[in-house]
Formats: C-alpha cells, structure tokens, sequence
C-alpha cells in the first residue's frame, strides 16, 4: 500500500483541526480525523486520535478487524480521557476513518463523517457511511441525498471519537484486487467536490500526489470554508506478496 496525503486549512478557518496519519517505511495503515470543540480543542482531540491509534497499530503484529478496532477504541479512551481532565476540552472530539491492510485484505473503522472511497476498474463507490443526522434521513426515506448536501443541518454527526466513554465503531474487511485506490478525506473535501470529480481526477494520468493538489484546488475554488484533508492509499499487487 502506498500512501499519499495532503491537508490545506482552506480560506476561512484560523487553525487546522483536521489531523492524518500517513504510513512509515514497513507499516500497512492510515488514517483522518477532523476534530471538533471550542478554542483549539477540535486539533488536540485529532492529533491524540491519530497518535494514540497509530501507537496501538504499530505494537500489532498482525492487523485483524480486532486490532483495528481496539486500536480506534484505545484511541477514544484517551481523547475521552484527556477531556475530562482539562476544562478548556470539555466535549472535544473527532471523526476518525482508517484504513488498514494485511496481505490481500483491506480493513476500515469509521466513525463519524469523514469518508473512504474506493476507486476500483474505473468506478468508485463510497465504503463508509456518513453517521450523520442527514444521512439517517436519507435512509428513513425523508429526503434526497441531494437534498441532504444542501441541507442546513447537514454538520449535525451523530457519533464521534472521544466525546464518549465508549463508541461504536463501523469495521468494514475487504477484499483488495490490484489498482484499488482508496481516497479517505474529511468532509472539508466532500462537501465541495462530489464523487464524479474524485473519479475523474483519480482516474486522471497525474501522479498521485498531484491528484491531491488538484482535489484540493477544486475544494478551495468551490468555497474551501473548512479544512481540507486528503489521502490516496493505492494497492499494488506486489504488497500482497
Ligand atoms: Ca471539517
């Protein structure tokens, strides 16, 4: 697996609060957290997730859907944690998506709205779901998903790291085939480039890394209101030997 990232602050917001972890040379992992929470909280509780979860990856000598995902509830026991000890960090949290693999496998833990697509033979397709008040209308039938991006509650999360003592967390295994490409990104991306543009640009002969910079161009032209954080991580059949 071969990571690329790339985070902007975009055009409005003071601090960047979005926070990513991109593999070290022999790691199989990655992850993005968008935090949340008043005067710099939302970047303390990112940052502690995405270390927390990467300390905990690294002492596994195997990933499994367990080690993922006791690695997201560590992570959550300490934001949580770290919250309840310091007043100015009262009720900070975060969303949190990873992605992880063990030879032919892909594993993936969400929680909140930050997203991973999956851009496989030309097509793409969404492999989280966004746990959103919008999204639980979208599934009752009560709106549109096009209704849904333009809805004015559309940031209300339903669940988030490290705002509770526990958390319930989505864990996806797949399989990989050769090509796969994940794109994982906060919602500072998707809520100004849609999934055709993503395909587009994935599919697109740049390399990688400049596929970033362009999504990220598109997200800052279409507004760039939040943070933006981005990550390609591109399966090649030779990582599964
Ligand atoms: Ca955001």
């Amino acid at each position: 697996m071969k990571v690329y990232a790339i985070t902007d602050i975009g055009r409005m917001r003071p601090i960047n609060e979005d926070s990513y972890y991109a593999p070290l040379e022999g790691e199989r992992f990655c992850a993005v957290a968008d935090g949340m929470g008043g005067h710099n909280a939302g970047e303390v509780a990112s940052a502690m997730a995405v270390q927390v979860f990467s300390e905990q990856m690294r002492k596994a000598e195997r990933i499994t859907a367990e080690t993922l995902h006791s690695a997201v509830e560590r992570a959550n026991e300490a934001v949580y944690q770290q919250a309840l000890e310091n007043e100015g960090m009262s009720g900070m949290g975060t969303t949190f998506s990873a992605l992880a693999e063990e030879g032919d496998t892909a594993y993936l833990a969400h929680v909140g709205d930050s997203r991973i697509y999956l851009v496989r033979r030309g097509a793409i397709m969404q492999v989280t779901t966004d746990h959103t008040l919008v999204e639980q209308m979208v599934q009752k039938g009560l709106i549109t998903p096009r209704e849904a991006r333009v809805h004015p509650k559309r940031n209300i999360i339903t669940r988030a790291l490290g705002t509770e003592e526990t958390v319930q967390i989505d864990i996806v295994q797949m399989g990989l085939c050769p090509g796969d490409a994940f794109f994982l990104c906060s919602d500072g991306m998707t809520n100004y480039v849609d999934e055709r543009e993503i395909l587009r640009t994935a599919l697109s002969e740049r390399d990688w890394q400049d596929k970033l910079k362009h999504l990220v161009s598109i997200a800052l032209e279409n507004g760039g209101a939040d943070n933006i954080t981005a990550l390609f991580a591109v399966y090649e059949e030779a990582d599964g030997q």
